[in-house]
């Protein structure tokens, strides 16, 4: 018996995409249909390589039509799956060798504080840097680099809008504080800020970059993910304080980086506020926040430590002045966070030896 065409575009209208609940056949999906000796075969194209509803859809096709002409008029293999070619993306940032995420579990900790110093050692070490300030719920770079009232000029070139970064002590800089008054960015929803991540990182004209450091929000979150899929990290150091209370949100960044999903190499612990020494008792340390609390964790999780930064009041002063401590390496504090540099640097050395590139996170419904 033959099947007209019409009655099969009839079964199949009635299937819908669960995205746009519109019917298959009037998205235009159903294609080629062929129907020879009691076979029948078509097509069914999907706008994108990646929609998730392609099985479903596909087994929704074999019930509809073997439900209605009998069992065996649609066989396996006679539906063909047609998906464009992804258009090739352009590489984002094909210029940065190392792009350096610093995070940590709680706030508070000093991760801006060490971000910053860290940039501008490695900068003043000679190599050249990016630092882009991701804490979108509290953005405290610009005030650190003394940048608060900048803004950075943008220009076009073919259809892109690029955003040239503030340079400040040799370090480029982009900021969500550039774009939005603090009080308005803690308000900020989810998908805000993860689009501002992504404008930060993708528009910035950052040029060629041995370093390009990440300064993330605290803890886990939309942020974080965004990171890992918009460009492949090389590495993550942590930031923490010898608390206990901070420690078990440490365990949870490291779990969440290093686990299989997103599978990007913790390069270390820098332990912050590791002890206070008053200037007038300089062999004297006060462990404040508990005594070695980042490193025995890291011992622990078979993670290098990659620093201990004590608490000084000049750490605090210089970021609130706008002029990190690494700019005066003969101050203790200052050599402090040149060391750090200088251990962060063969960190990443190693890891580059030892490992292969990092790719960026594919998110699958599957
Ligand atoms: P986070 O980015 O983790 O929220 P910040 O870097 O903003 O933390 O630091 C929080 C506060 O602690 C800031 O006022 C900063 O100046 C201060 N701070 C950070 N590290 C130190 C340190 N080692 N010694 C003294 N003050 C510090």
């Amino acid at each position: 018996m033959e099947i007209q065409k019409e009655k099969i575009l009839e079964v199949l209208g009635g299937i819908r995409h669960p995205e746009t609940k519109e019917s298959i056949v009037a998205m235009g999906m159903v294609t080629d249909i062929k129907y020879r000796e009691g076979d029948l075969w078509f097509g069914l194209q999907f706008s994108r390589p990646n929609d998730p509803f392609i099985q479903s859809i596909r087994k929704a096709c074999f019930r509809a039509v073997n439900n209605k002409f009998g069992d065996g008029t649609l066989k396996e293999g006679h539906i063909q799956v047609q998906v464009p070619d992804m258009p090739a993306k352009r590489e984002v940032l094909p210029s940065v060798k190392n792009i350096v995420a610093v995070a940590s579990g709680k706030g508070g900790v000093g991760k801006s504080t060490i971000a910053a110093n860290l940039a501008v050692a490695l900068s003043q070490a000679g190599f050249s840097v990016g630092l882009i300030d991701a804490d979108v719920y509290g953005p405290s770079i610009p005030k650190m680099f003394n940048v608060e009232g900048e803004r950075p000029t943008a220009r076009s070139e073919d259809g892109t809008e690029w955003i040239m970064p503030i340079e400040k002590y040799g370090v480029k800089l982009l900021s969500v504080g550039f774009f939005v008054k603090p009080e308005d960015a803690v308000i900020w929803r989810g998908p805000m800020a993860t689009s501002a991540l992504k404008q930060l990182i993708s528009q910035g004209e950052w040029g060629s970059l041995d370093y390009l450091l990440i300064d993330l929000p605290p803890g886990t979150g939309d942020v974080h993910l965004t990171m890992v899929q918009e460009v492949p990290v090389t590495g993550v150091v942590i930031v923490s304080t010898p608390q206990e209370v901070a420690l078990a949100d440490v365990i949870k960044g490291i779990n969440m980086f290093a686990g299989e999903k997103i599978n990007v190499p913790v390069l270390g612990i820098i332990e912050n506020m590791s002890w206070f020494t008053p200037e007038e008792l300089p062999d004297n340390k006060y462990y404040i926040f508990g005594r070695d609390g980042c490193k025995n964790l890291a011992e622990k999780m078979g993670i290098p430590l990659l620093g201990q930064i004590p608490i000084v009041q000049g750490i605090r002063e210089s970021g609130d002045v706008g002029e990190p401590v690494a700019l005066f390496p003969d101050n203790s504090s200052g050599k402090a966070f040149h060391d750090l540099a200088q251990t962060v640097n063969k960190a990443l050395e190693t890891r580059n030896i030892e490992m292969e590139p990092t790719k960026k996170v594919e998110i699958t419904t599957k």
